[in-house]
């Protein structure tokens, strides 16, 4: 039977400026603005939705000083999908851009890589370094999901429905997954914070947010091979995924289909 080819989103909801020096490993000898968009994702075919990680909400921008567009809920609405009636919900890992959104779901199964839970809820949380991207009442939320039966826990790479899998790569966090999708111009990747922007996979230069370095350059090379071509590797937070591929009529700024050739 033929795989299934579904249709790809990338739902812009939250943007800020950063510095370059600030977001690279070892900073950057060409400092300057580097600005940075944040996502969410839907994945529609074959009768079903999926949709991948939840952003964040109005108290947690302003608490961190970011630049809330529009909850992903809204995002979703603007394409037809309702949150509220989402089934599934992909969470690539639990940091507080990701899963902050995650109460926009209440009829949803979050799918989630055992070892995101395991470090979310461990050790490494008493070094500030690390847990600085964890929302502490977030990470907590979803250990209540856990106990009312909603978190489908994975451990390693799995196939959610054919032509749809998760891909366990760690670095970024230690349970940091990918996903793979079989669309009509292949097989594409949504890397999330696996990569953050282009650079860091095309040039082998990690974000600042490390669990494991050598996982994260494992884990670009990893990227490349999952996807039919490298530019088909979509990254988390890159504003030039917004340039690349087309906006949906009317949603400029807002909604992207990545199941097409991006232009570049
Ligand atoms: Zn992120």
């Amino acid at each position: 039977m033929p795989l299934p080819e579904y249709r790809v989103y990338a739902l812009k909801y939250a943007e800020r400026v950063g510095r370059r020096a600030e977001h690279f490993l070892g900073g950057d000898p060409h400092d300057g603005p580097h600005p940075m968009d944040y996502f969410v994702w839907a994945i529609v075919g074959e009768g079903r939705c999926f949709v991948v990680d939840t952003g964040f909400e109005h108290a947690e921008a302003v608490t961190r000083g970011r630049k809330l567009l529009r909850p992903a809920s809204a995002a979703l609405a603007a394409i037809g999908i309702d949150a509220a009636k989402a089934t599934d919900v992909i969470v690539t890992h639990l940091h507080y851009d990701h899963i902050g959104g995650y109460a926009q779901f209440p009829a949803a199964r979050y799918h989630l890589q055992d070892k995101e839970m395991a470090y979310a809820t461990g050790r490494h949380m008493a070094h500030r370094a690390i847990s600085h991207a964890y929302t502490a009442d977030q990470v907590a939320g979803m250990v209540r999901q856990v106990f009312a039966s909603r978190v489908a826990f994975n451990d390693g790479d799995t196939e959610l429905a054919p032509g749809l899998s998760l891909h366990l790569l760690g670095g970024h966090t230690m349970g940091m997954q990918a996903v793979r999708i079989r669309t009509r111009i292949g097989w594409i990747v949504l890397a999330s914070d696996a990569s953050h922007y282009y650079e860091n996979f095309e040039t082998g230069r990690p974000f600042y947010i490390v669990h494991d370095t050598g996982a994260v350059l494992d884990g670009y090379a990893r990227l490349k091979t999952l996807a039919d071509d490298p530019r088909f590797v979509v990254p988390g937070h890159d504003p030039l995924v917004c340039k690349y591929y087309a906006p949906e009529p009317g949603l400029d700024g807002v909604a992207f289909r990545l199941d097409a050739e991006p232009k570049r």
